[in-house]
């Protein structure tokens, strides 16, 4: 147990609901038959995370009382971690088929002084006890040497590491995140850890979050992808969803159109099937144009509307793991990020949208 025998990490960690419904420690299913194909864990701490970012359920001055609080909109239920160690590694015949499908598991970092070694140790255990790669969203913030770090994650049994820059420019990510909200987090922190995590990790090892419809214009989002391309690291891409109780509980997510050209654009720059020259942007930073027409760079169904499936670290075959099933929205019939395959009608629905407002 933690410091005064409290529910804390490293024996304890919180998972997302989705997780828990994996792991068989809660009941349900999901929308369209999606199952996560990631374990997703986060660092739990009685005085929570010292940081104040303006669209987080876990922020320091978020309105709502601490038994209310959730991140990214659902509950986080706190679990022992050799409890979710003995699930994991029980022999495939007795596990539940859920299990079965978890390719990964991701351990997120708060921002919290005992963080680091915490998290050093849990992604030991789970490297030591399980099969399953590991990735670690780091905060950079807490990291007093950040290269020592990452190394002793690989060590310990990481394979992978993100970044959550969330914000796409530096003026929305001091107002969000940093100086204006009373926040520690400095934005050439961020980057310079990027940096540090791939001279550790390896080019595409690394990949950086950010989240769409903060405030940016796509052009700015674009150029943040861009970035972290040229960093070596990956995209992945959020949508933001407001957090009741959040300072930014009120605030609309972006439009599908704007969601869906830079769900494109991630995966053209991603991808490197087209640069940054190749964009036309409107006088207002929008996008209205990649080059070239979407049937010539992915054809008449789109690539099988992949680039609008979630995008997050692979399983072992290379596929993505981290899908993430309905944690940008909730489940309905337009989705964001499709936690599987869109379908026929999806990818006509999706059509649709690209070039709306
Ligand atoms: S550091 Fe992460 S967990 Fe903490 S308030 Fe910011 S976004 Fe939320």
């Amino acid at each position: 147990m933690g410091d005064s025998g409290r529910l804390e990490s490293p024996d304890f960690v919180q998972t997302s609901l989705a997780g828990a419904m994996a792991l068989g420690l809660e009941p349900g299913s999901f929308y369209r038959n999606a199952y996560p194909g990631s374990l997703n864990l986060l660092m739990t701490y009685q005085d929570g995370c010292r940081a104040n970012c303006s669209y987080c359920g876990l922020a320091r001055e978020r309105c709502s009382a601490p038994a209310e609080n959730t991140f990214i909109r659902v509950k986080w239920p706190v679990y022992k971690l050799a409890a979710i160690i003995d699930i994991l590694r029980r022999p495939p015949q007795a596990a539940a088929s859920k299990v079965q499908k978890l390719g990964r598991i991701c351990i997120s970092m708060i921002t919290h002084p005992r963080a680091a070694d915490d998290c050093i140790n849990i992604v030991r255990q789970l490297g030591k006890e399980t099969q399953l790669p590991i990735s670690v969203l780091a905060s950079p913030t807490v990291l007093a040497d950040a290269v020592s770090f990452f190394k002793d994650i690989k060590v310990a049994g990481a394979d992978r590491v993100g970044i959550a820059v969330d914000a796409a420019t530096p003026e929305l990510f001091s107002a969000m995140r940093g100086v204006a909200v009373g926040g520690p987090h400095r934005w050439a922190r961020y980057w310079e850890s990027i940096e540090q995590a791939v001279t550790v990790f390896g080019c595409e090892q690394v990949s950086v979050h950010l989240i769409v419809g903060l405030g940016e214009t796509e052009q700015a989002m674009v150029q943040a992808i861009a970035r972290a391309n040229q960093y070596g690291a990956q995209a992945h891409l959020f949508s933001f969803c407001p957090e009741p109780g959040s300072k930014l509980g009120s605030q609309e997510p972006p439009s599908y159109g704007q969601y869906r050209r830079i769900q494109l654009a991630a995966y053209f720059l991603n991808k490197k099937q087209i640069t940054i020259d190749d964009f036309e942007f409107n006088s207002q930073g929008k996008i209205v144009g990649y080059g070239r027409s979407l049937d010539a760079i992915l054809g008449d169904n789109l690539a099988a509307g992949e680039p609008f499936m979630t995008s997050g670290c692979p399983n072992r075959e290379g596929c993505v793991a981290c899908n993430r099933p309905y944690g940008n929205e909730r489940p309905g019939p337009i989705l964001r990020n499709y936690p599987f395959r869109p379908e026929a009608g999806d990818i006509l629905t999706i059509k649709g949208q690209v070039w709306d407002e």
